[in-house]
């Protein structure tokens, strides 16, 4: 099958992944389409997705927003990596630092050099040598791409900002690349009797929007993909017990605005913390099942950092993925597209890879089955990658203090999964399957940092002699604090963009 061409490009929804996604279609592909997106004041956005990770950085500089205008727009300040606290047992906490840890060795990795120091009886944390989680803990930050006089990689960051003020610096982007704004609410969506295709929208105000490619961008309302084309969905409650959130802004409690996101978690769920220029973003994400509405609200109150701000939000959401993210001349890229919690901060990413595999996939030509099926082959495995490495946060733990808890340790857990908890835990070992979002460093973090210590590592960590791995560990601990340390402080980096 092979439809015509595509030219007319509908986008329901304003919300961070409409606005993306028409900024990314108007700037690489602006000459060949016209892109007319509708949303509505009425209904809002769901306003949270405040936190990011690193791809952003050239995702931004493709769209070509600016970062110092984007950063004085949005509050937003900079983020190393997220602080994981009570989560492999109550008490502890470890980091999820980004960018890379130690020195890179051919054919063994770094975590191997670091066992074997251990067993001879070194006590240094993997933590030592990563100079994301040095600068983080100091409240140190600036742009380095390699420590100084080495070749080993620099500083990784990533971005908090105010979702509400990303959504509206994205909009004022996406119009002056050419993008039609259309306000009103869609009362109804017209489909072709014969094929199926969406060929219409209608407003409140009775305006007609047709086009030859709808994406649907209407978050958890799944206007065209779910309610109109009934592409069933995938539900994953079973590993992700998750499915409310509570949302409330609160004052600064402190005077250094530290780099990172807090994770903190609590019986039946866990905490966020995401530090803003002027205010901190908090929310709870709970199971229902386990913790009412109103304990979950009292929970998040007495556990703020600062003064509330605002009423808590409610947000209830179903952890899983629409079956098919394309489906006939409709697209899904956003909340509409499916929903993973964001203990990883990995939505805004997954609507910037669903935006770039459509400009990729961009059936300019018509749309055929074959390119619809491998578009919907790709997001299915992003998906399911990205799962398996939040589920990991759950299921790795020592915790059995709660019926939650009892229940993520003792749940079966999907087999891509268990093969690579058991990889590690008997070899040290990662694979790293169909070019996954998460790094080997990033898994190898959330192992040992909630538990998992492997039972081997690789002979190559023998080819130092003891004092020369002494020596390399040592050097290396020594540069990487003594970098960390000259950096500035990371109000000070904001100051100079005005924050
Ligand atoms: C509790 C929670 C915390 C989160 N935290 C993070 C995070 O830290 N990091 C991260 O990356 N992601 C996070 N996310 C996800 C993130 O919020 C979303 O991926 C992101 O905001 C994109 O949402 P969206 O644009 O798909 O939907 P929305 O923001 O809800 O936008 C939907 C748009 O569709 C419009 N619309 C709906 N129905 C109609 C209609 N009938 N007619 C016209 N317009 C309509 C709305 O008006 C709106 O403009 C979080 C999500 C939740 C629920």
């Amino acid at each position: 099958m092979m439809t015509n061409k595509i030219n007319n490009v509908v986008i329901v929804g304003g919300g961070t992944a409409g606005w993306l996604s028409a900024s990314l279609l108007a700037k690489v592909l602006g000459k060949h389409l016209s892109i007319t997106l509708v949303e509505s004041e009425q209904i809002g956005t769901v306003g949270v997705g405040e936190a990011t990770i690193p791809p952003i950085i050239p995702f931004n500089a493709a769209i070509g927003v600016d970062e110092k205008a984007f950063i004085k727009a949005t509050n937003a300040t900079i983020k190393l990596g997220i602080q994981f606290e009570n989560w492999g047992q109550q008490g502890e906490q470890y980091m999820h630092a980004f960018g890379g840890f130690g020195k890179d060795f051919p054919f063994c990795n770094f975590l191997n050099y670091w066992l074997r120091a251990k067993e001879l009886g070194d006590t240094s944390s993997f933590w030592d040598y990563s100079i994301n989680y040095q600068a983080a803990k100091r409240n140190r930050f600036n742009k380095l791409n390699t420590i100084p006089n080495t070749q080993l990689p620099g500083i990784t960051y990533a971005y908090h900002f105010d979702a509400t003020l990303y959504a509206q610096f994205l909009r004022s982007h996406a119009e002056k690349l050419g993008v039609k704004r259309v306000e009103g609410t869609v009362e109804t969506v017209n489909t072709d009797e014969e094929t199926g295709f969406v060929n219409e929208i209608v407003l409140d105000n009775k305006e007609q929007i047709s086009g030859d490619l709808f994406i649907d961008c209407s978050g958890l309302h799944g206007l065209l993909l779910d309610k109109t084309l009934n592409v069933g969905f995938e539900d994953w409650s079973h590993w992700l017990p998750c499915d409310s959130a509570l949302a409330v802004p609160c004052e600064h409690g402190e005077q250094a605005i530290k780099p990172y996101t807090r994770s903190i978690a609590h019986n039946s769920g866990w905490q966020w913390q995401i530090p803003l220029t002027n205010r901190i973003g908090n929310g709870l994400v709970y199971a229902s099942k386990h913790l009412s509405d109103e304990d979950a609200k009292q929970l998040l109150l007495d556990n703020l950092p600062g003064k509330a701000l605002a009423e808590p939000r409610l947000i209830r959401f179903r952890t899983g993925r629409r079956l098919k993210q394309w489906h006939k001349n409709v697209v899904a890229i956003g909340l509409s597209s499916g929903f993973l919690e964001p203990l990883e901060s990995t939505s805004i990413h997954l609507i910037q890879t669903a935006a770039t595999r459509l400009v990729k996939h961009f059936p300019l030509h018509g749309i055929s089955d074959s390119l619809v099926a491998e578009y919907n082959r790709q997001s299915q495995i992003e998906f399911e990658r990205i799962r398996d490495f939040i589920i990991l946060h759950y299921k790795q733990t020592a915790r059995d203090d709660s019926p939650f808890w009892r229940q993520c340790q003792q749940m079966e857990i999907p087999e891509s999964l268990a093969h690579k908890m058991k990889l590690f835990e008997q070899q040290g070992l990662f694979c790293r399957q169909d070019d996954e979002l998460f790094s080997e460093i990033a898994w190898q973090q959330v192992m040992l940092g909630q538990g998992a210590l492997p039972q081997q590592y690789h002979p190559l960590a023998h080819n130092l002699t003891d004092e020369q791995l002494t020596e390399m560990l040592q050097n290396l601990k020594v540069l990487i604090t003594h970098t960390s340390e000259q950096l500035p402080t990371h109000n000070e980096f904001l100051q100079r963009f005005g924050n």
